[in-house]
Parts: C-alpha cells; structure tokens; sequence
C-alpha cells in the first residue's frame, strides 16, 4: 500500500500533469497517469488516443482491453499498477492519433521520473518501442529486445529499475496469433520474476521541481 504522503505527493504530480504546457501536446488533451493506492509495479506505454484523452485516463481504448484482459489472466489487476505513457498528452495528426517525437518524450520525461519515484515500483514493464526508447534511446528492435528483465536508469534519476520490454497491445489487434501468446507469456513472467524493492528513496522539494 502507498502511504498517505505517496499519495499526496501522487496527487500533486496529477495537478501538474493537468496543468504542464511545456510541450505543443497539451492543447490536444492529457490523459492523467492512472494509479490506485495499491499501485506497486509501473507499466509505461506509448501515447494517449482519442478515447483516453475523452477519458482523461490511459489505456482505456481497444489496446487497453488486452492489456487489462492479459493482465487479468494472471490474477494481476490495473489496480496493482502505475500506469503512464511516454508521453501524457495525445499526438495528432491532423485529427487522428499519432506518434510521439523524440522532443516530446523528451519534454515529458521529468513527469515519469517524479511519478516513478513517488511510486518506487519493485519492477517496470514497458509496451512497445516508444516505451522502451526511454531506457535505450532506440525506437527499434522490440520483437529482439522482448522477454528479458535488465537494469535501467531513467535519465535523470539515481536509480535503478529492472525493466522488462514486450510488445504493445495494439501489435496484438492485428496479429493475434502472434501477438497474443507472446504477450501473455511476458506478462506471466513478469508476474513470476521477483525482485528486491529498494527502500534507500527520498523525496525532496526538488524532485517536484518541473
Ligand atoms: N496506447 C498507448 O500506448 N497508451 C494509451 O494510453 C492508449 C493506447
């Protein structure tokens, strides 16, 4: 369970997120990182759609009812979970979704590492390139990359996460047969992988500096 300063602190960011304009995004809607009191473990994805910014919450289109589904199958729920995108506002192309640029995931990247922190997750799964791009710096190469837990910094931080890369739900909307089961199977993993939680964290004013 978070403790009542986490979730204060969790609220806080919230705000900010609602508030930030540090990116040409915000003018198009946000999608506010969803997490519960019980949110221990962090799922990071790629943007925020139309239906979630209608929802002001991530992952609650067609993508987010695999993932639920997967997560599911496990005994895991969404309430276990941070869950946030690289970036919090939604990319258009004229007025359809689109993908995130390098400047924007940039931009966003100190609302990650703030929410991060605050929830100091045992581990991290990342869906699809964009997430995994925050760790590498390669928007490639997920179907190579899947399936392994390593250690990550997110730049910025001081410290470490053992951070598990799969594929995006969505890659599972056209190709489920290929799809599904690799999903399912890293989800299981991630689920069985176990982890020491660090306890050295402190927060101080200036991790909720924008
Ligand atoms: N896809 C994402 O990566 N994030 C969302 O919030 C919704 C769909």
């Amino acid at each position: 369970m978070l403790t009542s300063k986490q979730i204060r602190m969790l609220q806080l960011l919230d705000k900010q997120v609602k508030n930030c304009n540090k990116c040409e995004l915000h003018s198009n809607g946000t999608a506010i990182p969803y997490w519960t009191p019980n949110s221990k473990y962090v799922i990071i994805c790629e943007a925020p759609g139309y239906n979630e910014v209608r929802k002001q919450s991530p992952f609650v289109g067609a993508a987010g009812e695999i993932l639920t589904r997967e997560l599911e199958k496990v005994n895991f729920s969404s309430n276990d979970f941070l869950i946030l995108n690289t970036v919090q506002c939604r990319p258009v192309s004229g007025n359809r979704n689109s993908k995130p640029n390098e400047t924007q995931i940039e931009c966003c990247q100190g609302h990650l590492r703030r929410y991060i922190k605050v929830v100091n997750p045992e581990k991290i799964l990342c869906l699809g390139n964009y997430a995994k791009y925050l760790f590498t710096g390669d928007l490639q190469g997920i179907l190579r990359q899947r399936g392994t837990f390593n250690e990550y910094t997110l730049e910025g931080s001081d410290k470490k996460y053992p951070v598990l890369f799969t594929i995006h739900p969505a890659y599972c909307i056209y190709n489920s047969e290929e799809g599904i089961p690799m999903l399912q199977n890293d989800i299981e993993f991630f689920k069985d992988s176990e982890f020491e939680r660090q306890t050295d964290w402190l927060l101080s004013e200036d991790d909720f500096k924008l």
